[in-house]
This record gives structure tokens, sequence and C-alpha cells, in this order.
């Protein structure tokens, strides 16, 4: 018996739970997509965040439909204006690691008031980020579920 409290052992096996844990598909698109087509591959891959790739896929912004949205709203040219005038850039952009704690991404989604983040890898020192997942709110819905049904032992 380890004298912890039903609350204690939730809170510490959460603690445990990383992003690896409950990570979805990233979807990317290139910065020299347009509008148009980021529009088309948000519906198409049934997602609601897009992460734009330059030529070396290396990446260099996030797509939201808000951003999308409101683009759409403009006086340009969907078809014409790429989406990397319309997306949130870096270094501004909040990322996590694969073996990053699941819920400092939580934290990170409340405190930036955003719906996911990249799973990123460095390529090499001094250069960016690869995108290799994603993770959403929806992953930690099906978290909070399987902690509600114990299925995460
Ligand atoms: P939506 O805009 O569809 O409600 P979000 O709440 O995720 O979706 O996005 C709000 C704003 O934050 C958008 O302008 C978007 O570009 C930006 N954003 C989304 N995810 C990130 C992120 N991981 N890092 C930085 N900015 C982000």
């Amino acid at each position: 018996y380890t004298g912890k409290t039903g609350g204690q052992m939730l809170s510490d096996k959460i603690k445990d739970i990383t992003v690896a844990h409950y990570q979805s598909r990233p979807v990317l698109v290139s910065a020299s997509s347009s509008v148009y087509e980021a529009i088309c591959t948000m519906f198409l891959e049934d997602c609601g965040t897009l992460f734009v790739v330059d030529k070396s896929n290396t990446l260099i912004g996030v797509a939201s439909r808000k951003d999308l949205l409101r683009a759409s709203l403009g006086e340009g040219s969907l078809e014409t204006t790429p989406v990397s005038v319309v997306m949130s850039r870096m270094p501004n952009i909040a990322m996590c690691q694969k073996e990053d704690a699941i819920i400092e991404v939580a934290q990170t989604l409340m405190t930036r008031q955003i719906d996911g983040l990249p799973i990123v890898k460095k390529v090499a020192v001094g250069s960016g980020y690869e995108v290799i997942g994603r993770v959403t709110k929806t992953n930690l819905t099906a978290l909070l579920v399987d902690l509600a049904n114990n299925d995460f032992e």
C-alpha cells in the first residue's frame, strides 16, 4: 500500500503519459500552396490545422480554420494568395517533441488559446524543424475518455 490518494495516483499516471501515446498524423501544405488549395486540403483531410513547410520540408508556419476564413473575407484572390501570407509563422509557433509530457501540451494549448501543436524533430544543429506528428484537443479528449475507462495502465 503506497498511501497515495486516488487523486495523487491519477495525477502521477497522467504525468507519465507522453505526446507519443496520443498523436495524429500531421497534415502538411507547401508554402507556395494557395489559400484555395489549403482550404481544399483541410476539407479532404478533415483536420483543423495545417502545417506549412518549405521546399526542404522545414516547418515555417501554421494555418488554422480561422486564418483561412479571414483570408476568404479579404479582397485578394484565393487562387493566387499563397497560404504563407495568411499563416502564423516561425519563430512564433508553439511546438512539442514526442517525448514531452502530454499534460505540458494541454497547458500550452490553454495559455496560447490554440487547438493543436506540431510534433517536431530537429533536423540538424542550427537548422529548422521537421514535422513528424500533430497533437490536438481531440487527442486530449481521447486521453480523458481512456482515463475514465481506466484503459491507460
Ligand atoms: P482557429 O483559428 O481555427 O480557431 P486556433 O485556435 O488553433 O484555430 O488558431 C488561432 C490562431 O493561432 C490562428 O491564427 C493560428 O494560426 C494560430 N495558431 C494555431 N496553432 C498554433 C501554434 N501551434 N503555434 C502558434 N500559433 C498557432
